[in-house]
């Protein structure tokens, strides 16, 4: 198979599926199409190339520890409706994020940053019964963010963002890209699968696998980290207990670099419902395609796993000593701890990457961001250009 086409996004994630949606409806794009797998049924069994979206619940928020952050949530859950609209599978829920704080000045930041963006949030820091499912330190900080915050389903809003760029005119090739070749008039992207897609230009937005093809001349900086989340079952009296249970951010103590996350019970595929937590970076780096996919065929770090059991023992004593399953999974970041979104050769091939273990929820405006690099159109965000160079 041959083709030639304006745009080609390589990556069917939340980034890449994003940007499409925007560049289909851009004169300056030209046809577009993207390049890359739908979720595997089975994470275990899959042997082809992962996403960070293959999951059923992702936390969605507004209030973050900087206003690059809090802006590119904002902007992007106004338009979840929008998003909705184009593929008509619900995504949203509106549980609210608890963020809980043991120091003080992370507390003050937060506070600070909600109030600077009017964001809707309650300070509930002298009422911790509204949350009596939780053991908390003695004077912990706690704002309640209320508004659209809450979980997004990734598959589903990954899934309405490629609807809406097809109904748009877009094309979706279920292949894997394998490289770029530049040409006189553009570049030539070839798939393992045996396609070759001539553009004027590619967008790559693979996640934790970008380094690992010959995408680019040299390696971008960015490092993708082996992660683990655990999994309780949430039924009967567990489940009356936790009912009403937010999204949580659990920052640590002054001096403490782990910030832990949990999303509250959640429908799964196979029928049951979850509580999930983690946030611990314990497996260290992971740089070639091979290692990127053992990991996620895994069940995560033992370490890990221990010190989240013994973290839920302690702030959740609903769930201790109950069965959990762990899986491994992959967050990729950038030096400047903002998502990378930059040509790497002027006019022809651009990046989006290192959405951190915090981008879901802000795909759609990091989306859009990126098919502005990709093809030179105006920048129009309130956000400084060079935030996103990494
Ligand atoms: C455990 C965990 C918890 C998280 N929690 C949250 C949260 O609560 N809230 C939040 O907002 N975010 C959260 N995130 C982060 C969020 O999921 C990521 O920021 C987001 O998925 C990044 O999107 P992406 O498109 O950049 O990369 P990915 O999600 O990794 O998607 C990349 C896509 O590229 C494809 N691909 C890779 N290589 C190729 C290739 N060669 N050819 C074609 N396609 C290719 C992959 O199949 C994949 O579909 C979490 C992430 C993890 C792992």
């Amino acid at each position: 198979m041959s083709t030639r086409v304006g745009t080609v996004v390589i990556g069917a994630g939340p980034m890449g599926a994003s940007a499409a949606r925007h560049l289909a409806g851009m004169p300056d794009a030209g046809s577009v199409m993207v390049i890359g797998p739908d979720a595997p049924v089975s994470t275990h069994a899959h042997a082809g190339v992962h996403g960070a979206w293959h999951d059923e619940a992702r936390l969605t928020r507004i209030i973050a520890n900087d206003h690059v952050w809090a802006t590119l949530a904002a902007e992007s859950i106004a338009r979840y409706p929008q998003i909705e609209a184009a593929g008509g599978i619900p995504f949203h829920r509106t549980q609210g994020v608890l963020y809980v704080h043991e120091a003080a000045e992370s507390f003050a930041l937060q506070h600070q940053v909600a109030t600077d963006l009017s964001v809707e949030f309650d300070d509930i820091s002298a009422e911790p019964h509204r949350v009596p499912f939780l053991r908390l330190t003695d004077g912990a900080g706690l704002l309640l963010e209320g508004g659209g915050a809450g979980t997004v389903n990734p598959k589903a809003l990954v899934a309405n963002q490629l609807r809406g760029a097809e109904r748009l005119g877009a094309a979706v090739l279920r292949h894997t890209a394998i490289a770029i070749d530049e040409t006189s008039s553009g570049v030539v992207v070839r798939t393992r699968e045996g396609a070759t897609v001539e553009a004027d230009r590619v967008l790559v937005a693979a996640g934790a696998y970008l380094n690992s093809f010959p995408f680019f001349p040299s390696p971008l900086p960015v490092v993708s980290t082996g992660i683990t989340a655990l999994f309780y079952e949430v039924a009967g009296d567990v489940a009356a207990a936790l009912q009403g249970m937010p999204g949580i951010l659990w920052y640590p103590p002054a001096g403490g670099s782990h910030f832990l996350y949990s999303v509250p019970p959640t429908q799964y595929p196979d029928g049951k419902v979850y509580f999930k937590i983690g946030g611990y970076r314990e497996s260290g780096p992971l740089l070639h395609e091979a290692d990127i996919t053992e990991w996620h065929r895994t069940d995560g770090g033992r370490m890990e796993v221990e010190m989240l059991k013994a973290f839920v023992a302690e702030h959740i004593p609903v769930l201790a000593g109950h069965d959990a399953h762990a899986i491994g999974c992959v967050i990729t970041d950038t030096d400047s701890a903002m998502p990378m979104l930059r040509e790497v050769v002027p006019g022809r091939i651009s990046v989006a990457t290192g959405c951190a273990g915090a981008a879901a929820k802000s795909c759609d405006e990091i989306g859009r961001l990126a098919a502005l690099v990709a093809t030179g159109a105006k920048w129009d965000s309130s956000l400084p250009k060079t935030v996103f160079h990494g």
